[in-house]
């Protein structure tokens, strides 16, 4: 059995807004009751995360905009944008976040573990260089393979996306390096307007970026179809080292924000073919981070079958 590393803490349950937001704390107490009531979590290695450093954020994000986030703490309440809440407690729960992913990554590259989900929040991969969006702060996937890159003498990191949304932030942090590969499959034309297929990256990018676009109503077949005959052979000329997942559940076909109709055993067939890829070329390593998935009851159980699959 693989040992699976589980990042969370209560702190992430802070960062909240006074009026119904759908990107609330509700959805980490949902993972983590489903969790812990399985009784999973006793096979899990609890991993509590500290803090990031400033100079972590800056390997993605302008010092300006991290300063922006950090003032936010000053403000018991604001609207970064539209769809973008913060509170007081925000920048320390994104701080935590962004601390989490990467002790996630060190305990990998130490050994300690093979695999790890992140149940943290805020989410992170509309999260842009200099501003905020979509409910994001700090882009904690783009971090942790900047972070993964510079430290850890990697030379190759494939990050696939299966949330409903395009991962601009991640797919922008990248869209010049062959050294990170990034695949999403999203719906399109949705929120945030990016990820069109001929996105392909640029200089030495080019060609390391993959956009598998989704028209309304697609289903398992579309969504299973993308991973199978697009990214997969990438992986297979890519040979990633390490396989990092942005684990977003809003294309769930009863989520109330993405109308795409992609089903339980899809996501865990995306599981299995993620994992295939990451036994066959990256020594098992893979590390989930949680991106959106609104749907309370679905969330949990969502979880709990990519873990069993990663733990397998
Ligand atoms: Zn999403």
């Amino acid at each position: 059995m693989k040992k699976v590393g589980y990042v969370y803490h209560k702190d992430f349950l802070k960062h909240t807004t006074d009026r119904y937001h759908p990107e609330n704390p509700q959805r980490l107490k949902a993972i983590d009751k489903a969790i812990t009531d399985s009784g999973l979590i006793e096979k899990l290695t609890i991993i509590e995360p500290k803090p990031a450093q400033p100079e972590d954020i800056q390997l993605i994000h302008t010092e300006k905009y991290f300063q922006i986030v950090k003032s936010t703490q000053d403000h018991p309440l604001g609207d970064y944008d539209a769809d973008t809440y913060y509170c007081r407690h925000t920048y320390t729960a994104a701080m935590l976040a962004v601390g989490g992913v990467l002790q996630a990554g060190q305990m990998l590259m130490d050994g300690k573990i093979d695999c790890a989900f992140c149940a943290v929040r805020p989410p992170g991969h509309h999260a842009e260089a200099d501003h905020a969006m979509g409910f994001c702060f700090f882009n904690n996937i783009a971090i942790l393979a900047k972070w993964l890159l510079q430290n850890h003498n990697l030379k190759r990191i494939a990050i696939i996306d299966w949330d409903g949304h395009h991962g601009n932030g991640t797919q922008h942090a990248f869209y010049a390096s062959d050294d990170v590969h990034f695949c999403s499959l999203h719906l399109y034309p949705f929120f945030p307007g990016t990820g069109k297929p001929s996105d392909i990256g640029t200089g030495e990018g080019e060609s390391y970026n993959l956009n598998l676009p989704m028209a309304y109503g697609s289903d398992d077949e579309v969504f299973l179809r993308g991973m199978r005959h697009n990214w997969v052979p990438a992986m297979v000329k890519f040979k990633p080292e390490i396989l990092l997942i942005s684990a977003g559940y809003d294309g769930y076909c009863d989520d109330p924000l993405v109308p795409l109709e992609i089903t339980r055993d899809a996501y865990q067939e995306a599981t299995r073919t993620a994992k295939r890829v990451a036994d066959k070329y990256c020594q098992g390593r893979i590390i989930s981070v949680l991106e959106g998935g609104y749907n309370m009851s679905f969330l949990g159980q969502a979880v709990i079958d990519h873990l069993n699959i990663l733990m397998e």
